[in-house]
């Protein structure tokens, strides 16, 4: 069998992996459990200039911006009484410096652009295919769907999200193979945080269109909140944190009933989303078939693959919402897994009397390689995600006297034009380095281009 690459979960991160694959000629199938990767989920999707380039390297670029928010500047506010502390026009300095825009793009039209530009769309995405078992073999994986059927290939990219069956396959399977079980063993992913994302009528709000808003530390007396909201003339983009009262959890996040959510609107009532609006006035114009109530889990695993098994995205890394880096990390791992694997197959396809598969300790090397690669480039983002969320929510005099006195004065996102996170962050963008491709160049110019060295 040729080799094939057996990809669980159609979500932005699975089908960006299927993109990939295609170019680098390597054969692979989507397995899916809904009954569609096209669902309408609400959710609004930053999407950094890092990610926007990934996202032009195999041609989407033109759809996107065509779906895409309009946002120009950034303003955050103190939750308790709607005073703007700063003002910035981040998003465009770094269009500027890289080339790319921000661009805010609802999931459903992403996972839209991503699925009909895929060639292998009606032969190679299998939905209702719930993946219930893995078993690896000397030269392959015998992947076991709920409905029995069985499918095989050579390795299993598990894109299967935060509640992971292909991590929980992997790990029970490390477990059995392990001297030391303990040591290998993947903390679960932890909610500390839960909210409410969605969709309400701008028409009567009047909130100011391309400002994304950010509330911070209001709400109940207990915790505090964080608002983030993006509007169009129309509509507007919200979502909500604070946290969990029951403290942190590993239980999967429940099915919040319609009640339960009423009950979380009605405790962030008073707080403002932006000057002169309140949340209860965003809420009485709210699109509930477009809104959800769920946790938001918060982990970075220390093993990324076992076997002919590795895992990408959500699976494997997984922040809170807060600032917007969830899918721009997941995308970013799933190049360097794509360039791993392209370059470890293409070794192998030399003359045609030498054609052979990787064996299973090749690939353990690439997947190797592609985990400390990422697990460096990741952590860092991680981490800041984790005290962002810790620091937006806080209510207090110290983050009251940080938002008044000390971000308006020394803002990383501000700092000369945004250059430190365009440095540090966006110019680090990942590339498909088999994938030949130009680009466009801002201010900054990019550390990894296609046949470059990286600086
Ligand atoms: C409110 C909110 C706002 C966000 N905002 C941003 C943002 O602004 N910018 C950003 O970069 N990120 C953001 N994120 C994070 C982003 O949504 C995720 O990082 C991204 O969706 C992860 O993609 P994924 O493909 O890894 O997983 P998912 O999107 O979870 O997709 C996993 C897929 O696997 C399927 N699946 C699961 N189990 C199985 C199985 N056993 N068999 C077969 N299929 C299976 C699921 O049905 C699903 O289709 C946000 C998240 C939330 C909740």
């Amino acid at each position: 069998m040729a080799f094939k690459v057996i990809i669980v979960g159609g979500g932005p991160i699975g089908l960006y992996m299927a993109h990939a694959f295609e170019r680098a000629n390597i054969d692979y199938v989507i397995l899916e459990q809904q009954d569609t990767v096209l669902n309408i989920s609400g959710q609004l999707l930053f999407t950094w200039p890092q990610t926007v380039r990934l996202f032009d390297q195999i041609g989407l670029l033109d759809d996107l911006e065509k779906v895409s928010l309009g946002i120009h500047h950034k303003k955050r506010l103190f939750g308790d009484n709607g005073r703007v502390t700063t003002t910035s026009n981040f998003w465009d300095a770094m269009q500027d410096n890289h080339g790319y825009p921000f661009l805010p793009l609802l999931r459903s039209e992403l996972v839209k652009i991503l699925y009909i530009h895929l060639k292998g769309r009606e032969s190679n995405i299998r939905v209702n295919s719930r993946v219930t078992d893995i078993k690896p073999h000397a030269t392959g994986v015998h992947v076991h769907l709920a409905d029995g059927t069985l499918i095989q290939g050579s390795i299993v990219v598990g894109a299967d999200g935060v509640h992971s069956r292909t991590r929980k396959i992997m790990d029970s399977l490390a477990a059995q193979h392990a001297l030391n079980p303990a040591r290998l063993a993947n903390k679960p992913m932890v909610s500390t945080f839960y909210g409410i994302f969605g969709r309400a009528s701008n028409v009567n709000l009047g909130i100011e269109p391309e400002v994304f808003f950010e509330s911070r530390g209001g709400g109940p007396n207990d915790g505090g909140a964080v608002v983030q909201c993006l509007a169009t003339k129309d509509i507007v983009q919200f979502v909500t944190l604070k946290p969990l009262p029951g403290g942190p959890t590993s239980d999967r996040s429940p099915r919040y009933s319609d009640q339960e959510m009423e009950e979380y609107a009605t405790s962030l009532a008073d707080v403002a989303v932006c000057p002169g609006v309140k949340f209860s006035d965003v809420w009485a114009n709210v699109e509930r078939k477009s809104t959800r109530m769920l946790n938001q889990e918060e982990g970075f695993l220390n093993n990324w693959f076992f076997d002919r098994i590795v895992l990408v995205g959500d699976a494997v890394h997984k922040s809170t919402s807060v600032n917007g880096l969830g899918m721009t990390c997941g995308l970013h791992s799933g190049a360097v897994l794509a360039n791993e694997l392209h370059s470890l197959i293409s070794q192998l396809v030399g003359k045609e009397e030498e054609k052979r598969e990787p064996t299973t300790e090749e690939l353990e090397s690439a997947f190797k390689r592609y985990q400390e690669d990422r697990k460096s480039e990741v952590k860092p983002v991680w981490n800041g995600g984790h005290a962002m969320i810790r620091e937006v929510v806080k209510k207090g005099w110290v983050s009251w006297f940080w938002d008044r006195f000390v971000l308006p004065w020394c803002d990383m996102e501000t700092f000369a034009r945004g250059w430190l996170v365009s440095w540090l962050l966006i110019r680090q963008g990942q590339i498909l380095r088999f994938v030949p491709f130009e680009g466009r160049k801002g201010r900054v110019p990019w550390a990894r281009k296609v046949g470059v060295v990286v600086v």
